[in-house]
């Protein structure tokens, strides 16, 4: 096992002792959220609706700005605040198909679906990159730029091939940085080279998702939080909706519900894998101290199969740094005590920096890590971000509406990728623990064979 995971253990056990770890305002909430708080909206519903969207994070709330636009009386519902499942709780690191390529994803999919998928992810980028000055929405995106970094020398090789497929498809400025050239880019000697595009950056999660909450209600949709879907049933040629907050007759349901799928959606939460995801905020560093880590100042994640991704905050004061740390689910302060262990591990000179904000949000992951757009006996959904959703699942939720208000009608590609089922055991994803503790250990042996 890495000395770092040995130390962040050790550091885990004597937790009691860590105190000087977090700073006295230490937070176990998303590091967004001291911007913009997921809300609680109350509207009061409606008998009926065109359409009901289930889960309102930038899934469902996308789908709605394109529901409104095609003319449907739409409904939000959400069992939580407004964007306070995965969407505000993201590293929220702005890219295309790039993870495809990386995941392997890529290598298990028919060349042509390849196409299409890396065609979509592209066109999502440009909507969000457009969002702004098109709906009037504030993503806060930064066009930093990303730097996938290799965590072992043989993912350098596969670095420039990945390069020309940005380059020659998605017509990106993608290029390899050698090891030798890292420390223009980041101060480490923990990674072995880079895949840099410079056309990818970061947004503000919470504020986009509230700009988009802000805009659909203007336009007339009905949102509400704290309204919990418990089923759908069919009546007639529409469904009935069923929630803790009552019943709504829709013609049309979609679940944008991720990797909080629940029992209202058992089709779907049969098929994809939910796993938490951690992230903490440094105390404040100061610009000068984050850009001698990050002299690039771009958005970071790296190749292992439970990859680390870290970023500077929007303001460029604290470094950001996340993972999914370890083999049983942990609570926000232990995981945080990891994840400065990975972190140090990377910046050295972090060691002794404390955490004021430490957060986890559950993604979901589906068998061939890719998203899904489908429909179960009448009911739609828009879910499978595999860790990677900033930038695809708004336009999944645009693309799934399009398709069940009839403005589009060929299958889209999300569509014909076959959804396989996950393991399944009494309805609980057992399996998820295991496979972290697997790819922990093939990233331990890719390290090990390379020597270091
Ligand atoms: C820690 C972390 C870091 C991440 N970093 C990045 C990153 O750097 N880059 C990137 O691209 N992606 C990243 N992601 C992933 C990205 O944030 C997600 O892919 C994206 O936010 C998913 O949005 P969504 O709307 O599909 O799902 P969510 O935002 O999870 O919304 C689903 C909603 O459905 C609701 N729901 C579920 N069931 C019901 C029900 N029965 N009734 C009513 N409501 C229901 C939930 O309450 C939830 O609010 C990260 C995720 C996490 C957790």
């Amino acid at each position: 096992m890495p000395t770092y995971e040995i130390t962040a253990d050790l550091l885990s056990i004597a937790n009691r002792n860590l105190s000087w770890l977090f700073t006295e305002d230490f937070k176990t909430e998303p590091l967004w959220w001291d911007l913009v708080q997921p809300q609680r909206v109350q509207a009061t519903l409606p008998e009926s609706a065109d359409l009901v969207i289930v889960g309102a994070g930038i899934c469902g709330l996308s789908a709605a700005m394109r529901a409104l636009d095609l003319g449907a009386d739409t409904v939000v519902l959400d069992a939580g605040p407004i964007a306070g499942g995965a969407t505000s709780r993201s590293g929220a690191m702005v890219s295309s198909a790039q993870k495809l390529l990386i995941s392997g994803a890529a290598g298990d999919l028919d060349k042509d679906i390849v196409a299409d998928l890396i065609d979509e992810h592209n066109q999502a980028l440009d909507h969000i990159k457009q969002t702004k000055a098109r709906d009037g929405v504030d993503t806060g995106f930064q066009a930093s730029g990303r730097l996938f970094l290799a965590a072992a020398p043989r993912d350098v090789e596969r670095f420039a091939a990945h390069a020309r497929i940005l380059r020659e498809r998605g017509g990106m400025t993608a290029r390899v940085v050698e090891a030798r050239d890292l420390g223009g880019e980041i101060d480490t000697s923990h990674y072995h080279g880079g895949l840099l595009v410079e056309e990818f950056g970061g947004l503000h999660p919470s504020l986009f998702a509230n700009s988009l909450a802000a805009n659909i209600r203007r336009r007339g949709a009905i949102l509400r939080s704290h309204t919990r879907v418990i089923e759908v049933m069919r009546d007639g040629n529409a469904f009935l909706v069923k929630s803790s907050s009552g019943t709504i007759r829709a013609r049309k349901v979609l679940f944008a519900t991720n990797g909080y799928t629940d029992t209202a959606m058992p089709a779907v939460r049969r098929r994809i894998a939910p796993v938490g995801s951690f992230m903490i905020a440094t105390e404040e560093l100061g610009s000068d101290e984050v850009a001698r880590y990050m002299p690039g100042m771009r958005m970071y994640s790296d190749t292992k199969r439970n990859l680390w991704f870290f970023r500077p905050s929007t303001d460029g004061r604290r470094i950001l740094f996340g993972a999914r740390p370890g083999i049983l689910p942990r609570d926000p302060r232990n995981a945080a005590v990891h994840l400065h262990g990975f972190m140090s591990a990377v910046f050295p000179g972090l060691k002794a920096t404390r955490i004021s904000h430490a957060w986890t949000g559950t993604i979901a992951m589906t068998r061939l890590h890719v998203q899904h757009i489908g429909e179960r006996d009448g009911v739609w959904f828009a879910v499978g971000c595999n860790g990677s959703g900033i930038t695809i699942m708004p336009w999944l939720g645009r693309l799934a509406v399009e398709r069940m208000l009839g403005h589009r009608n060929a299958p889209t590609v999300f569509e014909r990728i076959p959804f396989g089922m996950m393991p399944n055991l009494a309805g609980l994803p057992w399996y998820v623990p295991f496979a972290a503790g697997y790819f922990g250990f093939r990233d331990w042996l890719d390290r090990k064979r390379a020597g270091l």
